[in-house]
């Protein structure tokens, strides 16, 4: 990976991120993003940032570094040379070649993914690609490379983490989000692939795996999907989410900070608040129940329902339908006014 391209591509995008990407709904409507002042929406058709087409993989790459660098996953991220210290997402890309077996011309296919489990031997990877549905393969230039960008915007928005990125805080709303900010990178977990039974704490050696013993299944079959199917053998091992079998020879998600004893399917590693897929299979564990970042944050502060920022301040506005917004941003689209005093313009619709 050539890390000083990176380097050379951040230094032109200093102006807010992904202007004048197409928005995903609106056809007709908005030309491009056009990033409101302070609301994470476009001021043409007033959907949300990530509702229009994510920037770079490059700018991706590098708010995914600055989660993980101080994190226990440093070791997913690598110094940018030259970067004085700045550390980007070893984002691990996967690139299948098939031969097309034909009675004439050999030829090859290839097959690139955006990202696939780290650290795992290619025939295990490809196993776990196999088990997600195809709109969520993070196939290179698909609708599933999409939707895994989409989902890096929604779950880890880079405002939670780097105050640089929201608007202007007072100094104890940035003292407190400094503190936020630093249990948020210690709590952060990614995912690890592997087959029942294979996961565990490597540091300390082959003791103890969980469930593991001499019984293991001797001749691991590939499989399509990730059940039993009519494999007769009754699994010992279960999936958290849906209670179903976990089939010895497919891949599974096991979860560090939940404990080696508990695993999930690939598809039912999810966030149990918005039920979306754990993105790059980076989760929080809190009270029992896995989320994305996202909702790790707002089951820890109020996030602002004006600018989608998290809130910092005990002197914020608590509208009557439960939302909570700065004082200041808990106005209306159209006029400014706050919402507590109604103007008209509510009656017009959204142009959407
Ligand atoms: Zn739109
Ligand atoms: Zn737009
Ligand atoms: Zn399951
Ligand atoms: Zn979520
Ligand atoms: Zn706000
Ligand atoms: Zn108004």
């Amino acid at each position: 990976m050539d890390l000083s391209t990176g380097m050379q591509k951040m230094a032109v995008e200093q102006q807010p991120a992904g202007r004048g990407a197409a928005c995903l709904t609106c056809k007709g409507i908005c030309s491009g993003f056009q990033p409101h002042s302070w609301r994470k929406a476009c001021v043409q058709c007033r959907c949300s940032r990530d509702g229009h087409a994510p920037s770079s993989d490059g700018e991706d790459d590098r708010k995914m570094g600055r989660l993980l660098a101080d994190s226990r996953y440093a070791h997913l991220t690598a110094r940018v040379k030259g970067g004085d210290g700045l550390r980007v997402y070893k984002r691990n890309r996967m690139i299948i070649t098939n031969p097309v077996v034909s009675r004439k011309d050999p030829t090859f296919n290839t097959i690139t993914y955006d990202w696939a489990p780290p650290g795992l031997a290619q025939k295990l990877a490809m196993l776990y690609m196999e088990l997600l549905p195809e709109a969520q393969r993070p196939v290179s230039g698909t609708e599933g490379a999409l939707y895994r960008r989409r989902l890096l915007l929604r779950q880890l928005p880079v405002y939670d983490h780097d105050p640089a990125q929201g608007h202007a805080l007072s100094e104890p709303e940035a003292q407190a989000m400094a503190l936020f900010v630093q249990g948020y990178k210690q709590e952060v977990g990614v995912g690890e692939v592997a087959l029942p039974g294979g996961a565990g704490p490597k540091e300390e050696g082959a003791n103890q795996k969980n469930g593991r013993s001499s019984q293991e299944p001797q001749e691991p079959r590939p499989t399509a999907n990730g059940t039993l199917g009519d494999c007769g053998k009754k699994s010992q091992y279960h999936c958290e989410r849906c209670g179903g079998p976990a089939a010895e020879d497919g891949p599974v998600v096991y979860a560090e900070r939940a404990g080696y004893e508990r695993l999930w399917h690939p598809t039912c590693f999810v966030c149990a608040e918005c039920g979306e897929a754990l993105v790059d299979l980076v989760y929080f564990w809190k009270d029992g129940a896995l989320l994305c970042g996202r909702h790790y944050c707002q089951r820890e502060k109020p996030r602002c329902n004006g600018c989608d920022e998290l809130i910092f301040t005990e002197d914020y506005k608590q509208g009557a339908d439960g939302l909570a917004w700065h004082k200041d941003h808990y106005c209306c689209w159209e006029c400014g006014r706050s919402l507590s005093t109604p103007c008209s313009c509510g009656s017009r619709s959204r142009p959407v």
